[in-house]
């Protein structure tokens, strides 16, 4: 059995003023049914930890560098993550792809190095709407897991997140049919992959304008481990929803 997961992204959102969100959501859900991760940017990761401790809340990066430190002016390391209290990072979200030029080399060798230090790794993988009109949408996704995804020894420190770009923060959403589309495709090729154990382990997020509204039947399709949701993580009474939809 697969643990779901609701995984919050917080993006470039957040300051001290805002850690009461991790109180409440510690207060709403002291049994959580799901696993439940909130990933704050780096200057708040040390105060979320502080904030959560004790609650079945963990806290994750959003991004981390290949290497384990070096003159790499501006960059987090995942040693750095973890020191500062994240158990899992967010890696190759389509911002990241788009903004910061992350090819899936760099996304797989940062995987590799967050995986090695010990942290659960969040690959997003996506297309664009160009290439969902254009019918490209899985062999986009195939080419993103081939390699963005490193090779691993355990099924459970890997977790794919579903965003179809177009989908995120705009409240466009795929209907059931394309995300089980997508979501068994992932499932079969980690599973050629992996073998059929492993590939059966990782769990695969959706992601793009998860809501309290259309939370629950997007976690009835197949597949569907749990979500990577944005906007709707950053009040507690937005996210909670969510979770329980779980
Ligand atoms: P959204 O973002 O929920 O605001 O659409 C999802 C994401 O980018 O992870």
């Amino acid at each position: 059995m697969r643990l779901k997961l609701a995984a919050g992204n917080w993006k470039m959102n957040g300051t001290g003023g805002d850690l009461h969100v991790l109180t409440e959501l510690a207060q709403r859900h002291t049994h959580p049914a799901c696993e439940l991760l909130i990933c704050p940017p780096a200057t708040l990761l040390h105060r979320a930890a502080q904030a959560v401790e004790g609650a079945e809340i963990a806290v994750g990066g959003q991004d981390c560098h290949p290497q384990g430190n070096g003159a790499y002016t501006g960059d987090i390391s995942a040693q750095m993550l973890i020191d500062a209290g994240a158990s899992a990072v967010i890696l190759g979200h389509s911002e990241r792809r788009q903004y910061h030029a992350e090819a899936d080399e760099t996304v797989c060798a940062k995987a590799l190095a967050a995986q090695a230090a010990g942290l659960t790794v969040i690959v997003c993988v996506g297309e664009s709407l160009a290439q969902r009109e254009a019918a490209e949408t899985l062999q986009v996704i195939a080419g993103q897991i081939a390699g963005s995804v490193p090779d691993l020894a355990s099924g459970n420190a890997l977790v794919i997140a579903y965003e179809p770009i177009w989908a995120i923060g705009t409240g466009l959403v795929p209907d059931t049919g394309q995300i089980a589309e997508v979501h068994d495709f992932m499932r079969t090729r980690l599973q050629d992959r992996f073998g059929a154990e492993i590939g059966g382990q990782i769990r695969l997020l959706y992601g793009g304008s998860v809501k309290a509204t259309n939370a629950e039947e997007i976690f009835a399709v197949p597949n569907v481990d749990g979500a990577l949701v944005g906007g709707a993580s950053l009040t507690a009474a937005d996210f909670s929803p969510i979770v329980r939809a779980l």
